[in-house]
C-alpha cells in the first residue's frame, strides 16, 4: 500500500491541529523509510519477481525489523517518544499515543494488501499478508477510496488561507496520484541503490508537500 497510508493523517488533521500534517506523513511511512534504508544496506531484503502477477511484482522475503509487528511496534514507541519530547508537559501522553497509533497504521494498511510477507516478530514462518497486491481491481479501489475519504474529511474541515490554500490540496493530490500510478504501472527499481532512492525521495517529497499544505490551510 502507498497513498491509502495517507487517509489517516489526512482524518487526524481534519479533527486536531497537532501533529501537523508533514509529521504525520513521517509518522505513517516510517516503517517504509527504514525498510528503503535498511534494505539499501542489504540489511532487509527484497527481489523482483516477474512472475507475479498484480501490483508490486517484487518478493518482500527478509524485513524483520521494519515489518515484523514487534518490530514494527518498537519504532512506533520509538516515534512516540520522539513525539512526546516535542509536546509540552500536560498533553504528552495523548501525543504518544497519536504518533504511535499513526506510525502502526503503516503495519495493518500494509496486511491488506502484502503476500504473507509479515511476520509477528523477527523472520519467524508464519506470516501474514491477505495479497491484495493480487486483486488490483479490488485493490485499487480501496487504496484510491481511503484516500479520497480522508482528503475530503480534510478538506472539509479546513479553510484555504489566500489563494495557495484553494491550489496546493490539488498540488498534493495530484503528486499522490502520479506518485501511486508510476507505484503501480511502471515495472521495479532495477537494483537496491536506485529502489531505496527513488522510494525515499518520493516520501520525502510528499512530506515537504505535506508541510507547505498544512502552511496554507487553517
Ligand atoms: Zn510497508
Amino acid at each position: 500500500m502507498f497513498v491509502g497510508h495517507y487517509a489517516p493523517v489526512f482524518a487526524l488533521a481534519a479533527a486536531r491541529r497537532e501533529p501537523g500534517l508533514a509529521t504525520g506523513f513521517v509518522a505513517v511511512q516510517l516503517i517504509d523509510l527504514g525498510f528503503m534504508s535498511l534494505s539499501y544496506f542489504g540489511i532487509e531484503k527484497w527481489r523482483a519477481n516477474p512472475s507475479i502477477e498484480g501490483f508490486t511484482p517484487i518478493d518482500l522475503y527478509y524485513m524483520p525489523y521494519t515489518h515484523s509487528l514487534a518490530g514494527a511496534s518498537l519504532w512506533a514507541a520509538a516515534f512516540a517518544l520522539v513525539a512526546a519530547a516535542f509536546t509540552p508537559a500536560g498533553q504528552r501522553v495523548l501525543s504518544a499515543l497519536i504518533a504511535g497509533a499513526l506510525v502502526l497504521s503503516h503495519w495493518f494498511l500494509d496486511l491488506i494488501v502484502h503476500r504473507s510477507d509479515l511476520p509477528l516478530v523477527h523472520d519467524t514462518d508464519h506470516k501474514l499478508g491477505y495479497a491484495l497486491w493480487d486483486q488490483p481491481l479490488i485493490e485499487a479501489p480501496l487504496e484510491l477510496g481511503l484516500l479520497f475519504a480522508g482528503f475530503a474529511l480534510f478538506m472539509a474541515a479546513t479553510k484555504p488561507r489566500g489563494t495557495m490554500g484553494r491550489i496546493v490540496p490539488w498540488v498534493m493530490m495530484t503528486a499522490l496520484l502520479v506518485l501511486q500510478g508510476i507505484n503501480w504501472f511502471t515495472p521495479p527499481a532495477p537494483d537496491a541503490a536506485s529502489f531505496a532512492g527513488l522510494g525515499l525521495t518520493a516520501y520525502l517529497s510528499l512530506a515537504a508537500l505535506a508541510l507547505w499544505l498544512d502552511r496554507v490551510r487553517s
